[in-house]
């Protein structure tokens, strides 16, 4: 098939309701994105912003070690240097305050601290979509009270806000028929008559066929929204919980970073039995698993709407599923059912034996896990690949990685 070149321009926005209604808890963070051994990269115009600025002694003394290049085999508009931390803390925080800021004004910020949370783009659909990310308590305490779900709104952008998302048509791409795709899973997301993680396995039901080469896009629509209103009862198995805990446990250790996380990685796996956290040195418990999830029905009693607002959140602001091409649609799912996977496991953990607060704990934790997993690409698509590797990215692996 010849290729064809398109531009949209993009003149609304799109976010979620909330996204209005944010603010950041300042002082009252416990997991502040400034803290916590959390590493922040930037691009190379925000890394040479930083690096020509001056000012008072303080400012110039912080500045002169502040800043490092990391790895360079990656792109540079986004990872090309990053600060260094000084235990753990951004080094230019002065009394919790950012001392960059308040000497040069907030323009000389890199990107990613002027806008964290939130992150926009230009999509197909031509929307500018803005997301917000749930690696910050912020974010979470607003999907916790959001009990009719997530709602989103559109308004026109200023001229000077125009952008434009530009694709190439190929056979494989699907970017023409993005928003009615995306619509189609947020709502199948948000359909309250089944459990979320039969939502789930429905949303890898429907986007098989597509990700396998069907080229009818209309006709699979509606087929897609038929089988949305039909029966899934019993597609999601309960048995093989053996093998959800082994795959988080691996995800929640997949990597030892000297920062927050490590208190979650070592108390879960003392819990379940895992000497020395490590896995395959002992084998998993599920009795504190199974004890834990039936103190977090309890604990989380009323607040399912929650986890589909975490859920509808993870997919709007990673932009899923991924339409570049038919076998990028399918790892967007993998990776989809992957986060979900994690998600539950942590929040039946932090209910475990041990913990009074279980709501503290579990914010603490899908702050800490998002920022592992959603705000580290690498990462990300190296458990996934992994997934890929030993063949199990199927769909009845995902309904086994959604079961727990
Ligand atoms: S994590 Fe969110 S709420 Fe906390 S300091 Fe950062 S932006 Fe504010």
């Amino acid at each position: 098939m010849s290729k064809s070149f398109h531009a949209v321009m993009t003149q609304k926005d799109l976010r979620p309701a909330y996204y209005d209604d944010f603010h950041c808890l300042m002082g009252g963070c416990r997991l502040n994105c400034c803290r916590g051994g959390w590493h922040i990269t930037f691009g190379k115009k925000d890394y040479m912003t930083i690096r020509k600025q001056k000012g008072t002694k303080a400012l110039n003394t912080g500045l002169a070690h502040c800043l490092r290049r990391v790895r360079q085999d990656v792109d540079e508009r986004y990872r090309y240097g990053e600060f260094v931390l000084q235990n753990g803390d951004c080094p230019l925080l002065r009394e919790g305050k950012c001392g960059l800021q308040l000497e040069k004004g907030e323009k000389v910020l890199p990107f990613v601290c002027r806008t964290f949370p939130r992150v926009e783009a230009p999509m197909p659909s031509g929307y500018l979509e803005r997301t917000m990310t749930p690696a910050c308590e912020g974010v979470l305490a607003l999907l916790w009270d959001l009990e009719e779900g997530v709602e989103f709104r559109s308004d026109p952008l200023e001229q000077e806000e125009w952008e434009t998302f530009s694709y190439e048509e190929d056979g494989e791409s699907l970017w023409a028929h993005f928003q009615d795709i995306r619509e189609l899973c947020i709502d199948i997301l948000q359909d309250r008559r089944r459990p979320l993680p039969e939502r789930i396995v429905l949303l890898g039901m429907v986007l098989e066929p597509l990700s396998a080469g069907e080229t009818d896009v209309p006709g699979w629509l509606a087929r897609a929204r038929a089988m949305a209103n039909g029966d899934t009862a019993g597609v999601v198995k309960e048995e093989l919980l053996p093998m959800f805990l082994v795959h988080n446990v691996n995800t929640v250790l997949l990597s030892r970073d000297a920062d927050q996380f490590s208190r979650v990685q070592k108390e879960i796996c003392t819990a379940l039995g895992l000497p020395g956290y490590v896995v395959g040195r002992g084998s998993i418990q599920p009795g504190p698993y199974l004890a834990a999830r039936a103190r977090s029905e309890q604990e989380f009693k009323g607040r399912d709407h929650f986890f589909e607002n975490l859920m509808v959140t993870v997919f709007f602001h990673m932009r899923m599923p991924d339409l570049r091409s038919r076998e990028a649609l399918w790892r967007s799912y993998v990776n989809f059912c992957s986060l979900y996977s994690a998600y539950r496991f942590l929040t039946v953990m932090s209910c475990r034996e041990g913990i009074e607060d279980c709501k503290t704990e579990l914010f603490d934790e899908l702050v800490l896990i998002s920022r592992r997993l959603i705000h580290n690409r690498q990462r990300q698509e190296a458990f996934r690949d992994d997934l890929f590797r030993h063949e199990s990215s199927t769909l009845a692996h995902m309904a086994v990685l959604v079961s727990g």
